[in-house]
């Protein structure tokens, strides 16, 4: 098995990372995250179970990373990325993980957003080698497929020179994400959730000349959770599309490597089953968000006179140590973790980090 250095990977490390998923037939959780609360909570959840991961931020999230006053809300996103790029890379070798830094779907109007990241990540590999994000999505699967993949073409053109890969999308995820998309297009009767084989192959001929892409299919797929039935994941189109192009362009079992959004809520034998067909990377945010939540929910209703006295109104107790922000906040991060080891069994990717380390991880 090869080993990596801890920390962000990026380039030939990142593509070693993701074969071992594949050949392993185990994914990694790619985790949306707004903060340090969440980017710690995912390492410290990763470092625990011997896995690595991948750290993900919606332009929504990098903006409430830079701050909801921060004045200016385009350089917001992009400042907002920058910052968590920069804590990530600070941190993550301490955790002894490997690291995948994302960013999550840019439509069309947010083309200007990753073009300006990059900027950012080409300024930080001039100065230490390294781009500052291993991946970027850019989701033009709204648009027409030549406008999609010329598009994506030309900014994989501009990434590959920094060691980034992109992440394209084909077909469409259902449901709502930041804001993007609706509840009306979920259901298993609409063939948009549904992407092309023949797609795939267009996307692969164009791309893989030009550097490294992952690709998100949609197979039925919606973000968000939704009441059971709603959704119908059909897998066997995964298999298709990987089908169509190790049979027309010669190559190996698996050719794409294949990302599943909307893994929040999804029937666990679909997930496993699609992990045989070439998927290494599961977003994942819904179900983190709720397990947050849910966490901070319980320690409130079990304190609840520390939310709204300092001191004890009858008999003069401080609540100094229950209304410190450290205190629910950690609740949070506790719910973050324990939510992500259940998606560690679910993708198989526990104990099996790449990274070589001493790191002593710190007990519960
Ligand atoms: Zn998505």
């Amino acid at each position: 098995m090869s080993t990596l250095k801890p920390g962000v990977v990026y380039g030939d490390d990142y593509k070693t990372l993701l074969q071992a998923c594949k050949d392993g037939n185990y994914a990694l959780p790619a985790v949306n995250v707004v903060g340090t609360n969440s980017i710690n909570a995912v390492m410290e959840a990763a470092s625990k179970n011997k896995t690595d991961i991948i750290i993900q931020l919606s332009n929504g999230g990098a903006q409430f990373y830079a701050g909801k006053g921060c004045p200016n809300d385009f350089e917001a996103k992009v400042l907002g990325a920058v910052s968590a790029a920069q804590h990530v890379h600070m941190l993550a070798e301490h955790y002894g993980i490997c690291v995948v830094l994302h960013t999550d779907h840019a439509h069309k109007p947010l083309i200007s957003w990753v073009d300006a990241m990059i900027e950012h990540s080409a300024r930080n590999f001039d100065k230490t080698g390294k781009p500052l994000y291993s991946s970027h999505m850019l989701d033009l699967s709204a648009e027409d497929i030549n406008f999609n993949l010329d598009e994506s073409a030309k900014m994989l053109e501009k990434m590959v020179p920094l060691g980034m890969s992109i992440e394209i999308e084909l077909g469409v995820t259902g449901g709502e994400e930041d804001g993007v998309g609706s509840d009306d297009d979920i259901g298993a009767d609409n063939p948009k959730l549904y992407t092309q084989p023949e797609d795939c192959l267009q996307a692969y001929d164009i791309l893989s000349k030009i550097g490294h892409f992952s690709l998100a299919a949609s197979f039925g797929n919606v973000h968000g959770v939704y009441k059971p039935g709603n959704v119908k994941l059909r897998p066997e189109i995964l298999k298709n599309s990987q089908a169509l192009i190790q049979e027309k362009r010669g190559t190996g079992p698996n050719p794409l490597d294949l990302v599943f959004h909307g893994g929040s809520g999804s029937e666990k034998a679909k997930i496993t089953e699609s992990l045989g067909y070439g998927v290494f990377k599961m977003n994942i945010d819904t179900d983190t968000q709720f397990a947050y939540a849910e966490r901070v929910g319980q320690y409130v209703n079990e304190n609840p006179k520390a939310f709204l006295n300092q001191i004890d109104p009858e008999d003069g107790t401080p609540y100094k140590k229950f209304y410190d922000p450290r205190k629910f906040l950690r609740a949070g991060e506790e719910g973050i973790i324990a939510r992500l080891e259940e998606s560690f069994d679910d993708l198989g990717c526990r104990g099996k980090s790449l990274a070589h380390n001493d790191v002593k991880v710190k007990a519960a």
